[in-house]
This record gives structure tokens, sequence and C-alpha cells, in this order.
């Protein structure tokens, strides 16, 4: 699968969206799901995808820290699409997390947290799977400019399919609207880019979309979508 991946690779960045999906749903079946954290450009997959499958897989990563607006748009999305949304937990409750490490773990090392939170429950959820889709687009940091639409991920060993990988943030907001696609209702407060409570402020005018994620730190990502340099393959 690796090498048939590598071959296709570039045949694949000339597909829509939509054949992209198309094609991850043929392939895999029931072993491929969506991930997402319900921002913008998740919402907006996963509309696209419901309109090549009707019963597509979809899972979300609760680390129980997000924003009560975005458990609500989970509730919103298993009602208009008809589906069930898998929750994949940490395997430490909060309260047993500060018992074991203290409090504020994600004020004084954020990557043990994420780690914990983000990192392990999809690692457990990715063994599930043959192939995983997500909503990440080139130009949100730097650890994704190299993403293709469909590539081995190295880090997780399993197919990633990455659809809207060469889309901007304009063109995601203009499917949501054309679409009339529900979002999280966070981003009409300057929130574009949203994760858990403790690590997500809203942004100010002039700052970067993902300014307002672990503000302060020089943190920019949450481990799901990094690549060591040295573990490419
Ligand atoms: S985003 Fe913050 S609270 Fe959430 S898992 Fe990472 S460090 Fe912990």
């Amino acid at each position: 699968m690796k090498d048939e991946i590598a071959e296709l690779r570039l045949t694949a960045e000339s597909w829509s969206p939509q054949e992209v999906l198309s094609w991850a749903f043929e392939t895999f079946g029931n072993e491929v799901a969506i991930s997402s954290a319900f921002g913008a450009e998740g919402m907006a997959l996963i509309d696209m995808a419901s309109h090549v499958r009707k019963d597509f897989r979809l899972f979300t990563v609760d680390t129980e820290f997000l924003f009560p607006e975005t458990y609500s748009l989970i509730d919103r999305v298993e009602q208009k699409y008809a589906i069930k949304v898998e929750r994949v937990f940490p395997l430490l409750p909060p309260e047993e997390q500060e018992r074991a490490l203290g409090a504020a773990l994600w004020a004084r090392d954020p990557d043990q947290c994420c780690n914990l939170r983000k990192v392990e429950p999809l690692r457990r959820k990715l063994r599930e799977l043959d192939a995983w889709i997500t909503s990440i687009r080139r130009d949100q940091t730097s650890f994704r400019k190299g993403a293709g639409k469909i590539e081995w991920d190295v880090k997780f060993g399993l197919v990633k399919v990455n659809p809207i990988a060469d889309w901007t943030s304009q063109q995601v907001w203009r499917y949501i609207r054309e679409h009339k696609v529900p979002y999280n209702t966070l981003h009409d407060r300057n929130y574009p880019s949203i994760g858990c409570t403790h690590c997500t402020r809203a942004v100010r005018p002039g700052e970067d979309a993902r300014a307002g994620r672990w503000a302060g730190s020089s943190k920019t990502e949450c481990g799901l979508h990094m690549i060591e340099p040295l573990t490419i393959a």
C-alpha cells in the first residue's frame, strides 16, 4: 500500500476534494474515517463527504476540555447528517490527570498534555483503521505545507487523506456559505482556530489566524499532524 500511495500521490494532486473522498471511500470502505475537531475546514469537509457517501465514519478526539459551543456543534452534526460521531477519550479523565501530574498541566507542559489528551487517543483510534481523512490545509502551519492530498502517514503508519490540502481559508468559507453548512459560533467571535478552552483565545485585529492557539508559547501544533524530519520515509 505504501508504494501504491507514493505512485498515486502526484496524480491525486489534480483531483477535486470530492474525487479524493470518492477514492478514499471506494478504496477503504469502512476502514476509513474522517477525523475532525469541527473547525471551519472540518465542517466543509464533513458536508462534502455527506454528498459522496451517506454513512461515512467520523470521529473526534474529545480532550474533555472543549468549548460548550464545540460540543453543541457535534450534536448538530449528528442530527444534520444522521450519523453517530465516534468519540475517543484520553485514558485519564481530567481529575485523574490532575492527581497524577498536578494542576494545569497545559500551562506547565502543553506538549505532555497534548500527548496525553490528543496524540495517544488518536494513535489508539488509528490502529482500527487503514486510512484517515483530515481537513488540514497547507497554508495553516509550516508543518502542513508539504501535505499531499493522498500520502503515507509515517508517524501513525497508515494512509492519510487530505482532500482540501490545497484550499485557502476563503474557499472554505465560500463553501460553508454557499452550502449553508453549520459552523462553530465562536468563529463569529474572533476565534478562527478552536481547540481546548485552556489553550485557545480570540485573535486580535491583524494577528495570524492561529495566534489564539497556545498564545504566549512557541507551540503551534498539538502533534497530530507533525512529522519529525528524520522520520520521513
Ligand atoms: S490543547 Fe491545551 S488543554 Fe488541550 S490537550 Fe493540548 S495542552 Fe492540553
